[in-house]
C-alpha cells in the first residue's frame, strides 16, 4: 500500500474515519427535526463522499457547477438540485442532463428568467423543475420573503405547463460573518423564518410549494427550530476547516482534509521553514483569520497531525469562542503557514520552531482556513485512515 510518506507534493489528504463520523453526526442532527438531508456536494465534488452522504438519506444532492451536476449523474444521482441561479444559456446542456429522468432542479429569482424557462422548456421538449430564491440576509441571491416580485415569479413558473413550480430556496450565507452558536442559532432563526414565510406566501396565493430548502453548515449545526423546513443543504460539515472550528461549528479534530507538503528549506534567519504548499496549494483564503486569529494560511503539524513542536499546536478543547486578538491562543499559533507565494509557503511559529526537526524532506500537514476552495486545487484525495497508510484514491469534479 502507498503511503503518504512516499506519494507526491502538494497532495489533498482525506481521512476516512473523520469524514464518516461528521456526516454521521449531522444526520442525527436532522432525524428529531424530521429533516431531509440534501447534501451541497460543492465541497466534496466526489461520487464516493456522495455516497456515505447520502447513506440513509432520500438520495436528493445540492451542486454548485453544471460539471457536477453531469458528474453525479453520471454516478446514479437523479435528484440534484442546482443551487447557482440559472442563466437561460445553460438551459440546453441542463435538458441533455435529464434526458435519463435525471431531475436537474434549478432556481431563479427573476421573472424573465422563468418567462424564458417557459419558452425552453418547450423548445427543447423538457420539464424544468423551478424553486424560487429567497433571500433571508444574506444579500447575494434571491428576493425578499415579503417581496411582490416572489409572487409573480412563482405564478409565472406555474402556470407554464413545460414547468414544475417546485418551492422556495435560501442559503443564509450571513452564517459565516457571525462566530459563536448564539449568534448562529440566531441566523438559523432568521433563516427558517424567511424561508417558511416564503412558503406559506405562495400557499396562500394558491400556488404549491413542496419544497422549503434551508442551509448552511453552521445554520444546520446550531437550528433550534426547523419548523417548516422541508430539508437542509450543508454542505461543508462533511469536511469541516478552520473556518468552522472559529464559528463553533465544530473543532480542530474534526477537520477532516488537510493539505501534506515537504520541508524544502529554511529562511536564511533561522526563524521559518518553507513548504511547497503555496496559494495554489493551499488557497489564499483567509477567511479563518477573523474568528481565529493568527491562523495564517492553514495550521501545521506532522505526518500524522501532530503538534508539530510538542507543544498543543492544534487546540484539542473545543474552541467555541476565538482567541482575542491582543493576546493570541498559543495553541492556535505553534506552527501555521504565515505566508504564501505561489508555489511557496512559510511556517511561522510563536515559539521557537525545531528547524533541525524539520530538515528538507519532512513531510507535514496542513488544516486548511476554508476546505471548499482549498480542495478545489486537487483532481483526487488520498485517503488515510487514522494512518499514513493511503487506503483509496478518491477522485473529484472538476470544471464548471
Ligand atoms: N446552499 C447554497 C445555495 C450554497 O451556496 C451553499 C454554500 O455556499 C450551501 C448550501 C452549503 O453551505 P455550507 O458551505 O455552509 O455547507
Amino acid at each position: 500500500m502507498p503511503s503518504l510518506r512516499d506519494i507526491r507534493t502538494p497532495a489533498l489528504v482525506l481521512e476516512r474515519g473523520i469524514l464518516t463520523r461528521n456526516i454521521a453526526v449531522m444526520a442525527a442532527r436532522m432525524q428529531p427535526h424530521g429533516v431531509a438531508l440534501r447534501p451541497h456536494l460543492k465541497t466534496a465534488k466526489c461520487a464516493q463522499v456522495a455516497k456515505l452522504a447520502t447513506a440513509g438519506q432520500f438520495g436528493g444532492i445540492t451542486v454548485s457547477t453544471l460539471a457536477e451536476a453531469a458528474y453525479f449523474a453520471g454516478h446514479g444521482f437523479r435528484d440534484i438540485t442546482y443551487a447557482v441561479g440559472i442563466v437561460p444559456a445553460k438551459l440546453g446542456a441542463v435538458a441533455e442532463l435529464q434526458r435519463d429522468g435525471t431531475i436537474v432542479r434549478l432556481l431563479t429569482d427573476d421573472v424573465t428568467v422563468a418567462e424564458a424557462l417557459a419558452v425552453r422548456a418547450t423548445a427543447l421538449g423538457t420539464t424544468f423543475h423551478v424553486c424560487v430564491e429567497i433571500d433571508t440576509g444574506g444579500q447575494r441571491g434571491g428576493g425578499a420573503p415579503e417581496s411582490d416580485a416572489l409572487l409573480g415569479i412563482a405564478r409565472r413558473v406555474h402556470e407554464s405547463p413545460a414547468l414544475c413550480l417546485d418551492g422556495v430556496l435560501t442559503h443564509a450565507g450571513q452564517s459565516y460573518a457571525t462566530p459563536g452558536a448564539e449568534a448562529a442559532r440566531a441566523v438559523a432563526a432568521t433563516e427558517r423564518a424567511g424561508v417558511v414565510r416564503a412558503a406559506e406566501r405562495l400557499r396562500a396565493a394558491g400556488l404549491p410549494c413542496p419544497v422549503v430548502s434551508a442551509g448552511s453548515t453552521p445554520t444546520a449545526v446550531h437550528a433550534t427550530s426547523l419548523a417548516g423546513v422541508t430539508e437542509m443543504r450543508p454542505g461543508n460539515f462533511m469536511f469541516f476547516d478552520l473556518t468552522q472550528v472559529g464559528l463553533g461549528s465544530c473543532t480542530v479534530n474534526d477537520v477532516a482534509v488537510s493539505v501534506l507538503a515537504s520541508v524544502i528549506g529554511h529562511t536564511s534567519d533561522g526563524n521559518r521553514a518553507l513548504v511547497d504548499a503555496g496559494s495554489l496549494a493551499l488557497s489564499a483564503d483567509t477567511s479563518a483569520n477573523a474568528h481565529l486569529p493568527g491562523v495564517g494560511f492553514g495550521i501545521v503539524g506532522d505526518l500524522w497531525g501532530r503538534p508539530l513542536d510538542g507543544a498543543a499546536a492544534f487546540p484539542l478543547a473545543s474552541p467555541r469562542t476565538a482567541p482575542p486578538a491582543a493576546s493570541p491562543a498559543p495553541g492556535y499559533l505553534a506552527a501555521r503557514i504565515a505566508r504564501v507565494h505561489q508555489e511557496h509557503g512559510f511556517i511561522e511559529s510563536m515559539t521557537p520552531l525545531p528547524l533541525d526537526a524539520l530538515p528538507v524532506g519532512t513531510r507535514v500537514r496542513i488544516l486548511p482556513n476554508h476546505a471548499c476552495i482549498t480542495a478545489a486545487m486537487y483532481d483526487a484525495y488520498h485517503v488515510v485512515d487514522g494512518s499514513d497508510e493511503i487506503v483509496a484514491l478518491w477522485p473529484r469534479a472538476r470544471g464548471w
